[in-house]
């Protein structure tokens, strides 16, 4: 402490801060001398009446009647041997409980970001940009969705200063759930946990149903009868009814449509265009131009051709004239209900944004004085890991590597300071005994009594989700 300054001691960042004045990262205030945690503690809470655990005969404490002390606002200790800010203790259905609870600062994290739509949004391995800085990449696509990976230490410590300033706004920002504006090869692409994506100005409605070959799979009877040849357009695998299997064994005869792209197996083509944002995820606009000439032995005058894209979004009629050339036509009733069915078994598209982190480092000195025990016991499950209350999946093999949904914390758990890294809120919880046992730090563990929770920011815990305490959760040994 200084005459008018005092020093924070929470991250390395060590700030002097003048009576009045938060430290660089918000978080801290200079409180009449006093070093202040700005955000409150926030605290879940079981808005409905507790369940007793194994039904008849249960008489212990219901684990929903305890609030739960989430790290949201719990600050955190620097350096790492120094106990968390919060060891918490409680008994629940009759056996104590700790819930260890601090402010992780991780250099070690980013965000994985699925975002369904097929849609182009950059090849594979294509840089994103924030405010003109590298801070992910797209990554591979899973089926209906594009990926993007954002973060790492790469670009957090890696690059230039504006580079990891620019990571770490964006996942800062993305974690809060707040809508983002990233750039991709000179693709506009915005994006918030639990919103549509919005790409070059448009914001996307449906998830495909699936490539073009599993729709033609899908809803092969749904044509019969009322077409005698059906493209489902996709950027991926385009479908063709009269080749592929299912058409087949439905009797469907040979049509002698020609398709352009590569033929994989009957009735499934590849690259049949470029990607784009146009049918299927494709960038044509126009149909028509992934056919070749008709088989003129086979194709007949007549024909009735119907082409869909894999939302349903699009779709034209056609039929073949004396010329063996596809007209458009008016689409009759029972196509265009079969491609509203389509439509209808699309689900909305939405970006969901994890964050994920290595907590199997420094932090561990936190929880207890011999860090590698805290690590075997999250792997025999006699710890759970969860992040503002929220369970976190943990990655298999070493260390605490975990990943957890945004929308499942609670809104602005997240902050960061100026290394840069991002500030994220961390719970274990496990028995009292095992606590003990794996060298925790018994002498700080206070009861929820003692923690001062006047003030607290109270959220409702979800319903549907097991408090992180609830017995459910762990492998105890019989
Ligand atoms: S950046 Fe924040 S946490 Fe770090 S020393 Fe400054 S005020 Fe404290």
């Amino acid at each position: 402490m200084t005459d008018a300054k005092i020093r924070c001691d929470a991250c390395p960042v060590m700030c002097y801060i003048a009576e009045g004045r938060s430290g660089a990262c918000d978080r801290y205030a200079n409180h009449g001398g006093a070093l202040v945690r700005l955000d409150p503690l926030t605290i879940l809470e079981a808005g409905a009446p507790a369940v007793p655990f194994l039904g008849a005969g249960w008489d212990g404490d219901p684990v929903a009647a305890k609030p739960f002390v989430t790290a949201i606002g719990a600050g955190t200790t620097y350096p790492d041997y120094k106990p968390a800010p919060f060891i918490v203790s409680s008994e629940v259905e009759g056996v104590d409980m700790v819930t260890v609870v601090t402010e992780g600062i991780f250099s070690y994290c980013g965000v994985k970001v699925k975002i369904d739509t097929d849609r182009h949004i950059g090849e594979e391995r294509d840089a994103v940009r924030f405010r003109g800085e590298p801070v992910g990449h797209v990554t591979t696509s899973e089926y209906g969705s594009k990926m993007l990976s954002l973060g790492g230490v790469e670009h957090l410590t890696g690059g230039t200063k504006p580079e990891g300033r620019a990571t770490c706004d964006a996942l800062m920002a993305l974690c809060n759930r707040e809508a983002v504006e990233l750039e991709i090869e000179g693709i506009s692409l915005v994006v918030q946990a639990g919103q549509p994506p919005i790409i070059d100005g448009e914001a996307e409605r449906l998830m495909r149903v699936g490539c073009g070959s599993a729709t033609i799979g899908m809803f092969a009877k749904q044509w019969l009868g009322h077409a005698d040849e059906v493209v489902v357009v996709d950027d991926h695998i385009t479908g063709v009814l009269s080749e592929h299997e299912a058409g087949k064994q439905l009797g469907v005869p040979p049509s002698g449509i020609r398709l352009l792209g590569r033929r994989s197996t009957p009735g499934r083509y590849f690259k049949v265009a470029r990607p784009g944002t146009g049918w299927g995820g494709t960038n044509i606009d126009d149909p028509l131009t992934i056919l070749g000439p008709w088989k003129p032995k086979v194709a007949w005058p007549g024909l009735r051709l119907l082409m869909v894209s894999t939302t349903g979004e699009q779709s034209a009629y056609y039929e073949l004239g004396d010329d063996l050339v596809p007209r458009r036509a008016a689409m009759p009733d029972s196509l265009r209900a079969a491609s509203d069915l389509i439509a209808e078994n699309c689900e909305p598209s939405v970006c969901s944004v994890l964050f994920m982190a290595g907590a199997g480092g420094s932090l561990r000195a936190g929880v207890t004085e011999n860090p590698v025990r805290l690590t075997r016991s999250v792997r025999e499950a006699l710890t759970h890991v969860t992040c503002g209350g929220a369970e976190a999946y943990v990655w298999p093999g070493g260390g605490i590597t975990v990943m957890v949904d945004v929308l499942e914390m609670p809104q602005d758990s997240f902050g960061y300071v100026p290394t840069p890294a991002l500030v994220a809120p961390i719970e274990f919880t496990l028995r009292a005994s095992d606590y003990a046992a794996l060298g925790g730090y018994v002498d700080a563990v206070r009861s929820l009594a003692e923690v001062k929770l006047d003030g607290a920011r109270r959220i409702a815990r979800r319903e549907d989700r097991a408090d992180p305490r609830d017995r459910s959760h762990y492998r105890w040994p019989a």
